[in-house]
C-alpha cells in the first residue's frame, strides 16, 4: 500500500481542523462520511456528529473490496437504521461510486424541491467529503468527479475552495475535511494499525502481529491454515501461531530461533495487501438489523 506521510494530531491542530470543517459545513447541504468498511467504527471520528449536527449524511463504506461482504451488508443495515443514506464503494476501481448521485438526490429531495418552489430553475445542492486519513476520501472525490477535481488533502494547506460539478444538480467541494482518529481505546488503535491507517511505529510490530494472529485464529482459522500451512490448535496464542508460521516459512535465525519479527512484517503486509482474503474486524450490532 502506498505510504503517505502521517498526520500528527495535536490539540491546536485539531481545533484548527474543527474550525475549518465547521466553516465549510455552513456552505454545504450534505456530508459524505467516508469510512473503512473493514473497521466501520474505528475509522470514524466520534466528534463528527456534533460537528455536522442535523445535516443529511451519506455514509460511504469504502474499501468494500477488502471487507467481508456479509459483514458489510450488516453494517449497511446498521447505518441505515441510524438514519443515514448508505453506500458501499471500491474507490480504487470506482465500483459502486455511481450509486452516490441517486442516493444524494433521494437524501436531498426535499431541499431540491424547496429550491424549485422558491423559483430556482436549476437548483444545485452542495456536498463535502469528510473522514479520517487514509479511508479513501481523495480517491472517492476523484472517482465521483471523473478526475475533474484537483484534490488537495494536506491539512493546513490553504487554497481557494473549488466546487466541482458532479451532475447538473450536485456540486462537490474538492477539499475533504480531514478528521482525526480516536485512540483512547487500545483496541481501536490496533485495528487502525492492522488496516494501515496509522504508522507501524505507533505500536510494536511483533505485538501487533500477535494480536492480528489472535483475531484471525478466532474468526478465520482456516485462512491461516491455508495461507501459512499451520494447524491452529485450541489454546494457541497469537504469538505461538506467529512462531509456527515463521518456522514453516523457514525464517530461522542462529540457534534455530524463529525470526518472528520478519514473520510479523510479512503477516501485516499480506493482510493489508488483501492476500489473506477479505476481512471485517468489527461486528455490527445485530439488534438493529432489520431482516
Ligand atoms: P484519504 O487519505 O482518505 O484521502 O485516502 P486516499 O484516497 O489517499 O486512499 C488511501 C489509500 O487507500 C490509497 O493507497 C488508495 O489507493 C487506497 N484506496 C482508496 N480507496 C480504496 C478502495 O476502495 N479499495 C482499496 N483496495 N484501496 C483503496
Amino acid at each position: 500500500m502506498e505510504q503517505k506521510p502521517q498526520i500528527q494530531w495535536f490539540p491546536g491542530h485539531m481545533a484548527k481542523t474543527r474550525r475549518k470543517i465547521t466553516e465549510n459545513l455552513s456552505l454545504v447541504d450534505a456530508v459524505a462520511e467516508v469510512v473503512d468498511a473493514r473497521i466501520p467504527v474505528s475509522s470514524r471520528n466520534p466528534e463528527l456528529s456534533a460537528l455536522i449536527a442535523a445535516k443529511p449524511r451519506l455514509v460511504v463504506l469504502n474499501k468494500a473490496d477488502m471487507a467481508d461482504a456479509a459483514a458489510t451488508r450488516r453494517w449497511c443495515a446498521h447505518f441505515r437504521a441510524a438514519g443515514y443514506a448508505v453506500m458501499t464503494a471500491d474507490c480504487k476501481t470506482g465500483a459502486g461510486v455511481q450509486k452516490c448521485v441517486p442516493l444524494l438526490h433521494e437524501l436531498l429531495a426535499d431541499k431540491l424541491a424547496a429550491k424549485r418552489e422558491k423559483g430556482m430553475k436549476n437548483p444545485t445542492v452542495r456536498l463535502m467529503v469528510v473522514g479520517i486519513p487514509n479511508v479513501g476520501k481523495s480517491s472517492f472525490i476523484n472517482k465521483l468527479t471523473g478526475g475533474k477535481a484537483k484534490v488537495e488533502d494536506r491539512p493546513g494547506v490553504t487554497r481557494s475552495k473549488q466546487w466541482v460539478p458532479v451532475d447538473p444538480t450536485l456540486e462537490l467541494l474538492d477539499t475533504p475535511g480531514i478528521l482525526w482518529p480516536k485512540f483512547d481505546d487500545p483496541e481501536v488503535g490496533k485495528r487502525l494499525a492492522f488496516t494501515g491507517a496509522v504508522k507501524d511505529d505507533v505500536l510494536d510490530i511483533e505485538e501487533l502481529a500477535c494480536y492480528l494472529m489472535d483475531y484471525l485464529a478466532a474468526h478465520y482459522a482456516d485462512t491461516l491454515t491455508e495461507r501459512y500451512k499451520i494447524e491452529v490448535e485450541p489454546g494457541d496464542t497469537g504469538c505461538e501461531l506467529l512462531e509456527k508460521a515463521g518456522r514453516k516459512r523457514g525464517f530461522l535465525m542462529r540457534g534455530a530461533q524463529v525470526d518472528t519479527e520478519r514473520m510479523a512484517r510479512i503477516l501485516l503486509d499480506e493482510f493489508r495487501a488483501g492476500k489473506l482474503g477479505r476481512f471485517t474486524l468489527e461486528t455490527a450490532p445485530t439488534e438493529e438489523v432489520t431482516p
